[in-house]
């Protein structure tokens, strides 16, 4: 047995996911906040206990310190060495990591470099790996790229038809998000279904704070609602999606608020989605009780939020040309059956329907009727297994 840890660090953040492989046993899970702030929080969970501390964390490789030794205080593992394999979710991979790498320096300046297209993101995970490799340096390194799942994509999908010197010079184009999660649900869908990813047209709906919805034609990404950034897409806890690019010049000329690039990027970001219309709440449980409950801001935005999901998916239903299954999956798409509920009632022309007794919280698997064409399906992500597996497969 050894034992792999998958990471996704943020700027202030880091979560791990220790596990037993080949196994794929989970041996402990945490999380690391408010790295450089005062009163740090490390949570491990194991053997069915939570341990926090609070304490000061200055940096990543102090974090990482932290929890190598929780391990061993815990008994999870008595040497470091035990621990033979490390992967990192890397959000941005361009045009250049088509699969998962192992890291070595030229890799991790790659990562660095990409920092233009991710600022904040890809600068958290190369600290991440930086602070393993500090810590333990013979371990094998593995980066797992958010954007790998979707380097499939014909070019008439990734362009946008702006002036082509802006792809060729700034880079412009979609890249799109959450590919791991994509590409696992859509392999555990065709496990579900019986058949053959690859003969498979699905469409795969990862609804969470973050969500965006992927065209996968024979288990490879042909479309994906996010774009350049994560900001893209569909309507989510405090991102816009799509909307008008003419309202962001036409909003920095009429409005006292917003004038600089960072101001419109704060609102699109932080302020707008579930939160800018309900001006309650990014979480969708909150909104839905405030819906229940008769509020008009929070019923609007169920409505709009439900309305962004069912347009994708009908976008994809044409760029597949047709489709065999719809994948739930994420915060929302894995808990919330009211949302699963209205987005397929919207679809039934398609040929999706949804059983009312199987679209229950923690549904698993089909929940749509055995003579649905389409057929509808709720499975759990799991991006930390991926990773293991990826640093499994990768390790020499
Ligand atoms: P994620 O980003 O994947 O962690 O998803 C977070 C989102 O999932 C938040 O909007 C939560 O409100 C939502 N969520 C989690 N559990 C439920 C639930 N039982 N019903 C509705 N939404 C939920």
């Amino acid at each position: 047995m050894s034992k792999t840890i998958a990471i996704n660090a943020g700027s202030s953040s880091l979560k791990w996911q220790l596990y037993a492989m080949p196994e794929e046993t989970v041996l402990a899970k945490g999380l690391i906040e408010r790295i450089g702030l005062p009163d740090s929080i490390s949570t491990v969970k194991f053997d069915g206990r939570a341990e926090k501390q609070v304490l000061d964390i200055a940096n990543h490789t102090q974090a990482v310190k932290i929890l190598l030794d929780d391990l061993i205080r815990f008994e999870i593992i008595t040497a470091y060495d035990e621990i033979t394999g490390v992967g990192h979710r890397v959000v941005a991979g361009g045009e250049f990591f088509k699969e998962s790498t192992v890291v070595d320096d030229e890799v991790l300046q790659k990562i660095e470099d990409l920092k233009l297209l991710a600022p904040l993101h890809n600068g958290a995970n190369a600290d991440g790996i930086r602070a393993f490799k500090e810590l333990l340096p013979d371990i094998t390194s593995v980066a797992v790229f958010d954007t790998s799942f979707h380097t499939t994509m014909p070019e008439k999908a990734y362009r946008y038809p702006l002036p082509t010197k802006y792809y060729t010079e700034n880079q412009v184009r979609k890249y799109g998000a959450h590919g791991t999660s994509h590409q696992y649900v859509a392999q555990e869908a065709a496990k579900h279904l019986g058949r053959p990813v690859e003969e498979l047209k699905i469409i795969t709906a990862h609804i969470g704070n973050g969500g965006s919805i992927t065209a996968v034609n024979g288990g490879q990404s042909v479309d994906t609602s996010m774009g350049f950034t994560p900001l893209a897409g569909l309507m989510m806890g405090t991102r816009t999606g799509d909307i008008d690019a003419a309202i962001i010049p036409y909003l920095m000329e009429h409005t006292d608020d917003l004038k600089t690039p960072a101001d419109i990027s704060r609102v699109l970001n932080r302020e707008s989605g579930l939160l800018g219309i309900s001006g309650q709440s990014s979480d969708m449980r909150d909104i839905e009780s405030a819906m229940q409950a008769g509020n008009k801001d929070a019923t609007l935005a169920f409505d709009m939020f439900v309305d962004r999901i069912q347009k994708y998916i009908g976008q994809y239903f044409a760029v597949l040309n047709g489709a065999d299954a719809i994948v739930f999956t994420a915060g929302i798409g894995e808990n919330s059956d009211l949302v699963r509920a209205a987005v397929i009632e919207g679809l039934s022309w398609f040929g999706c329907d949804i059983l009312p007794e199987k679209n229950v919280r923690g549904a698993e698997g089909v929940i749509s009727s055995s003579d649905a064409k389409v057929k509808v399906l709720v499975i759990p992500t799991d991006e930390e297994l991926v990773i293991a597996r990826d640093v499994e497969r990768l390790k020499k």
